[in-house]
């Protein structure tokens, strides 16, 4: 993951003309920090935060709790952060944090345990004006409400602004549960308005219908009658329907009954999750994991527009192919950036001491999405690049500008 994150930047990078010195700064990290966080179980635990790059503002970026975690790793998610925020024109900088722990299957009290005790480790190194983390793999608000009570304990700060992704009642902001599908459904339609493809009756299937896929879904049958979803699946598999299934429907089963796999539905057929990335359909959306669309698969594929919901679901040997297939890659750091917009906003709402409605939330976050697509889809017309490059460039560009006009320099 480091390494494709790092052939991407130096690729744009070499496409701007910036020097060796330029890269090597967007490459490097500005903190790492990597300690071990002990429970009272017995047990140890290897805790990372990584500080990539904070020229537009304070770090900002998720923590997970997973086994998989390493160092390598979370330096690739903290430099897509910061890429991310920068994209979409956000004042905040990027980092990511992660404990090497089985957060899916970690007791109520050791999961406090760890999410204090990192915050005991990490209380000088963060901060409303330094690094605010947020929810990630198998971390949740409750989680973060922990760790902003440590943060409060440890320090005497009272602002809540030192995370986002907490509950409403400890200054969560609404509008942030759907926000990640909310924006990707902002992002496919002001691509398409560019296209000149708005009026265009599209088919649609969703890879994950998890927490992205159905807001993504719901919010699509919502807001977009020109939208039909034809398939979707779950990690159990799914379903396809031509005549159109509704993602609520979908959702309230789900909700109810758990995989999607089980949903009967009449003239629907069943379709497994590899079928779903070779569907007969005008937009793919991978709303699931990393690597969903690779070597193995990537030849399948027949939508003319895959939006990457999830992160970096296709890899980088797919996403050369595909793009030579003038398949359009709406890509993550722009589809999926909803969430930090409205993570962003969560952090001014707590700055300010105000609570904005749902409304309001939604409106600030489509204002943002619908600048950063034009802004990415103008560059990638000038340039003749495609959108994931162009929205690197853009990312590049403003972090750049500011380390040129900034207090570091
Ligand atoms: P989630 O766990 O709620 O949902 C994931 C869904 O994918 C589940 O329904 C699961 O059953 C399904 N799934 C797993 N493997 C699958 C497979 N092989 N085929 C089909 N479906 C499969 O997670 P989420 O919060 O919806 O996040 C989804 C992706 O979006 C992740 O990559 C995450 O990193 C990314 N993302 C999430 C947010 C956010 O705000 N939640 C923000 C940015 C990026």
């Amino acid at each position: 993951m480091l390494d494709t994150a790092h052939h991407i930047i130096r690729k744009v990078g070499k496409q701007l003309g910036l020097s060796e010195d330029e890269i090597a700064y967007l490459l490097k990290t500005d903190g790492e920090h990597v300690f071990e966080i002990s429970l009272s179980n017995g047990s140890t635990h290897q805790a990372y935060r990584v500080q990539h790059n904070n020229q537009l503002g304070p770090y900002k970026g998720g923590v997970r709790f997973h086994p998989d975690v390493d160092l390598d790793e979370v330096r690739a998610l903290a430099t897509l952060m910061s890429m991310k925020t920068a994209a979409v024109g956000l004042p905040l900088g990027g980092g990511k944090g992660g404990v090497a722990i089985d957060g899916k299957n970690l007791s109520p009290k050791d999961r406090e345990e760890v999410a204090r005790k990192y915050v005991a480790h990490l209380h000088p190194h963060i901060g409303p004006d330094k690094d605010v983390p947020a929810p990630d793999v198998n971390t949740n608000a409750t989680v973060i409400d922990w760790m902003v009570d440590e943060y409060e304990q440890q320090t005497g700060d009272t602002s809540h602004a030192s995370f986002t992704g907490k509950s409403l009642d400890n200054g969560g902001s609404l509008g942030r549960e759907a926000a990640t599908g909310r924006g990707g459904v902002f992002a496919l339609r002001e691509l398409l308005k560019h296209l000149g493809r708005e009026k265009e009756a599209l088919t649609i299937a969703i890879q994950g219908m998890g927490n992205v896929g159905s807001f993504f879904g719901a919010i699509a049958e919502d807001e977009q009658p020109n939208w039909k979803l034809v398939a979707a699946t779950d990690s159990s598999g799914g379903l396809r329907l031509d005549a159109g299934l509704s993602a609520s429907d979908l959702n309230d089963f789900k909700a109810k009954q758990g995989r999607l796999k089980e949903y009967e539905l009449p003239n629907a057929t069943p379709i497994s999750n590899e079928d779903l990335i070779s569907a007969d359909v005008d937009v793919l959306v991978l709303a699931a994991l990393g690597d969903a669309v690779t070597e193995q698969n990537m030849r399948g594929v027949r939508a003319k527009i895959v939006v990457e919901l999830a992160n970096g679901p296709v890899n980088e040997a797919a996403y050369e192919y595909l793009s030579e297939k003038d398949v359009i890659v709406v890509p993550d750091i722009l589809a999926n950036a909803g969430g930090v917009i409205v993570s962003y906003l969560e952090w001014q709402q707590n700055k300010a001491g105000e609570q904005w409605t749902e409304d309001t939330v939604n409106q600030k976050m489509e204002d943002y999405m619908t600048k950063a697509v034009e802004a990415v889809y103008k560059e990638s017309q000038a340039q003749g690049i495609a959108l994931k490059e162009a929205a690197f460039a853009q990312a590049i560009k403003r972090i750049l500008e500011a380390r040129h006009v900034g207090p570091k320099e």
